[in-house]
C-alpha cells in the first residue's frame, strides 16, 4: 500500500509516511485507496487484536513492518477496551471506554502503535530521531510514555503552560532523559505553530531528524480505527443494526478514524462529532468558511483546538460541507452544558465522566426520542475523569478514585523548562538539553 498526500505530492511507502509524519508538500498522508471490508470480515473476531490484524493487514502490505504487525498490535492493544451499557429512559446507551491505558486517555492507542512502529524502523541509535509533539494535554503524556527510554528516539513535548490539568502536567514531565518537556508561555495553537515552523527549517530538521507524533501522523490514525470497528461489529452481530458513534472532537483525529473505518466497510451508522465552544467544525458544516480561528479555553481543554488539522483529511475523503453534511454531523457544547452534564450523568448513573466525554453524553441527550429509540448509540469516553479531578470533583461533590497507572506516574519527579512561544526559544532549549 502506498500513501498519498492530501495536497498531491507523489505517493510514498508506509515506512516513510510513518517516519516523516507530514508530506513534503505540507499535506497529510492517506492510503491511495481504502481497502474494502464487509460485515463478515469481522464476524468471528472475539479479541480486539484479531480485528486489528484483519483491518491493518492491507495497510501494511509491502511495508518492512508487515512481518511484525502482530507484535506491534500486541504492544498497542495491551489493555482492556470495555463497552459499558447504561440503561436509560430512552433505551440502552453504550459507552466505549478508551481510557484504560498507561496515561488514562485514548491517545495511548495511537502513541503506543506509533512507538512500536518507529522503534522498529529506527535502527541507528547514533543518529536519533526527534519526535516533536505539541499537546493540549493528553497527546504529550501518551507519546512521552510510549517512547520513554526507547533507544535512538528523542521526544520534545510542548504544552501550554498553565492550561493543562495538574495531573496532566505531571504526566508530561515525569520521564527519562530522552524526553524534553517544555511549558510554553502561550496557547496550544502557539505550540502547534512552533512545531510546524521547526519542521519547516531544513537545516534544523536535518540535524534533529524531526518527525511528528501528532494526530497528523498516519501511525496515530490507523490503530484508532480498530476500537470503532470492534465495538461496531459486536453490536451489529448482536442486533443486526449498525450503531452510531458520538465522538468528543478537537483536532479531529479520533472522529476521522471512525469515518475512515466506516468508509472501509465497517458496520458503523451515524457519526456525530461533539466539539466544545471551539466550534469551527459545526459552523463549517453549516456553511461557514473554513478559516483557522484562535482557540478559546474551555473545561474540555484537550479539545481546545482552533484549527483542527484532520479536517484536511475529512474533506479529501468526504468532500466539501454540502456533501459532508450527508454523512456526518457536528454539534458544539459549551462549558455550561458540560458542567450540567457531568452532574446529571453522575446523579443518574453514579459514574463520573470527564469534561470531554460530557460533550458526547450531552449531544446524545439532545437527540430526539425517536433517534435515541433503538438504543443504537455508542458515546466515546476519551479520558478517565480522575485526570480532570479539579473540574469533576467539585461538580459531583465527591472524589474520583485514580486508576492505578495514573497513581504510579503521580509519584514521579517532574522535570521541565518554561520557554517563550517562539522558535528561537525552542531551539535553545533543545540544543541545551540534547548537547552531548
Ligand atoms: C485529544 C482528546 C480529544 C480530542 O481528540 P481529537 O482526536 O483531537 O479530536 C478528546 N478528548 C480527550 C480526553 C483528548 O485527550
Amino acid at each position: 500500500m502506498k500513501y498519498q498526500s492530501t495536497r498531491g505530492a507523489p505517493p510514498i511507502s508506509l515506512d516513510h509516511a510513518l517516519q516523516h509524519g507530514i508530506a513534503s508538500d505540507g499535506g497529510l498522508f492517506l492510503p491511495v485507496r481504502l481497502p474494502r471490508f464487509d460485515d463478515a470480515d469481522f464476524d468471528s473476531s472475539k479479541d480486539i487484536r484479531e480485528t486489528a490484524a484483519t483491518f491493518l493487514a492491507p495497510f501494511f502490505e509491502d511495508s518492512s513492518l508487515a512481518a511484525e504487525l502482530d507484535e506491534i498490535i500486541a504492544e498497542t492493544f495491551s489493555f482492556p477496551v470495555p463497552l459499558q451499557s447504561l440503561s436509560t429512559n430512552a433505551g440502552t446507551l453504550e459507552v466505549l471506554e478508551l481510557f484504560h491505558g498507561p496515561t488514562a486517555a485514548f491517545k495511548d492507542f495511537g502513541a503506543r502503535f506509533l512507538a512500536a512502529c518507529l522503534s522498529r524502523l529506527q535502527a541507528d541509535p547514533a543518529h536519533p530521531l526527534t519526535i516533536l509533539v505539541a499537546t493540549s494535554g493528553d497527546t504529550g503524556g501518551a507519546v512521552a510514555a510510549a517512547f520513554d527510554k526507547r533507544p535512538g528516539i528523542r521526544v520534545v513535548v510542548l504544552y501550554p503552560d498553565g492550561r493543562v490539568s495538574e495531573r496532566q502536567a505531571k504526566q508530561l514531565t515525569c520521564w527519562s532523559d530522552n524526553v524534553l518537556s517544555l511549558a510554553v508561555q502561550g496557547s496550544f495553537d502557539d505550540c502547534q505553530a512552533m512545531v510546524k515552523s521547526a519542521m519547516a527549517e531544513e537545516t534544523l530538521a536535518d540535524r534533529y531528524r524531526f518527525t511528528s507524533a501528532n494526530s497528523i501522523n498516519i501511525g496515530r490514525l490507523l490503530p484508532q480505527c480498530i476500537y470503532y470497528i470492534h465495538a461496531a461489529a459486536g453490536h451489529f452481530h448482536a442486533t443486526e443494526r449498525k450503531p452510531g458513534f458520538i465522538i468528543p472532537t478537537g483536532n479531529l483525529g479520533n472522529g476521522f478514524a471512525c469515518f475512515m473505518a466506516r468508509q472501509s466497510g465497517a458496520p458503523i451508522g451515524s457519526i456525530i462529532l461533539a466539539t466544545n465552544a471551539n466550534r469551527l467544525i459545526p459552523d463549517f458544516l453549516q456553511g461557514a468558511e473554513w478559516e483557522s480561528r484562535k482557540s478559546v479555553q474551555t473545561l474540555a481543554s484537550a479539545m481546545d483546538v482552533g484549527n483542527p488539522s484532520n479536517m484536511e483529511r475529512l474533506r479529501f475523503l468526504g468532500g466539501e460541507a454540502e456533501q459532508l453534511n450527508e454523512s456526518i454531523r457536528a454539534i458544539a457544547v459549551d462549558d455550561y452544558d458540560i458542567t450540567a452534564e457531568i452532574k446529571r450523568h453522575y446523579e443518574r448513573y453514579a459514574t463520573a465522566i470527564c469534561p470531554h466525554t460530557a460533550t458526547a453524553s450531552y449531544v446524545w441527550r439532545q437527540l430526539s426520542d425517536e433517534e435515541k429509540g433503538n438504543g443504537d448509540w455508542i458515546i466515546v469516553a476519551t479520558a478517565h475523569p480522575a485526570k480532570f479531578e479539579r473540574i469533576v470533583e467539585p461538580i459531583i461533590g465527591t472524589s474520583v478514585a485514580m486508576p492505578e497507572a495514573l497513581e504510579t506516574l503521580m509519584s514521579r519527579q517532574q522535570r521541565f523548562s518554561k520557554i517563550k512561544p517562539d522558535l528561537e526559544s525552542l531551539v535553545a532549549a533543545m540544543d541545551e538539553h540534547f548537547a552531548a
